[in-house]
């Protein structure tokens, strides 16, 4: 069944503004994404993970961004359509999809319609692991923890059976792995939780960096020096596990293996 919005024929990178009325494409499991990553805002995901995300897509890995609101009034963007076409160039550079839903910036919260918003798109996206945000952030926006509890929430929605009717209808899907990300200032663990973990980024530094550059009404001259921090920040939680760059990763549950020495040295 394919509605107002089909993602069959996407191509990577490609952006769609979806309402919650709009996510009614079934989609079968060759279709399911590897991985959706969900901010509050375009450009979260890519200061918190932009570099996984480029070298899962370089790996052949269908991975999706979803940004829970357009990001927008901000100072300096004049525009909604300005910050959408920063998003679009960023998941191109990123080689991953994405989708910026209608929530409202500044004022997001965690409430029944945006909790059915996400579960719709993760039934439709069929995603094995959902990223997101793990924690507060003082200082930054306040929609950051909303937008935790909200994917937080969703994620189990998902699964829910005899409630399609809040889903347009869409069957359940059971997301089987979720990760917390950290922005790229923040410390790179949760004590609460009991997995840490670091993607190496060496190889995709440079995507990562040259994403979030592309939010030039975020990043202009006067704050490049945020990519500088950026970049300082991954070298250091690289560093910490041993390689050149990286990016942290909170497992709320612990993950286990089966072969000690692969999963030590990949
Ligand atoms: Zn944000």
């Amino acid at each position: 069944m394919l509605g107002v919005e089909s993602f069959t024929n996407r191509q990577p990178g490609e952006l769609a503004r979806m309402a919650a009325k709009k996510v009614v494409t079934e989609r079968s499991d060759e279709d399911a994404y590897d991985v959706v990553a969900v901010g509050a805002h375009p450009d979260d995901v890519e200061i918190a993970c932009g570099g996984t995300l480029a070298a899962l897509s370089d790996l052949g890995r269908k991975v999706a961004i979803v940004d829970l609101t357009d990001g927008e009034p901000t100072p300096l963007s004049p525009s909604p359509e300005v910050r959408l076409a920063e998003a679009q160039r960023a998941a191109e550079v990123l080689g991953v999809d994405r989708i910026v839903l209608d929530l409202p910036n500044r004022r997001l919260f965690d409430d029944f319609d945006a909790r059915c918003l996400l579960a719709t798109v993760f039934r439709k996206l069929r995603p094995k692991v959902v990223i997101g945000f793990g924690g507060k952030t003082p200082l930054a926006s306040p929609d950051h923890w909303q937008a935790m509890q909200i994917t937080d929430a969703a994620v189990f929605y998902s699964r829910l059976t005899k409630w399609d009717e809040h889903f347009e209808g869409l069957p359940v899907h059971t997301v089987q792995r979720q990760l917390y990300f950290r922005l790229a200032f923040e410390p790179d663990s949760l004590a609460e939780y009991p997995g840490h973990f670091v993607q190496d980024i060496t190889a995709t530094l440079d995507r990562k960096l040259e994403a979030i550059a592309c939010y030039e009404t975020q990043f202009p001259p006067n704050k490049r020096h945020v990519l500088e921090r950026v970049r300082a920040a991954a070298i250091l939680t690289g560093t910490a596990a041993g390689v050149g760059a990286g990016e942290a990763f909170v497992s709320p549950r612990p993950i286990a293996t089966t072969d000690l020495v692969t999963s030590l040295f990949p």
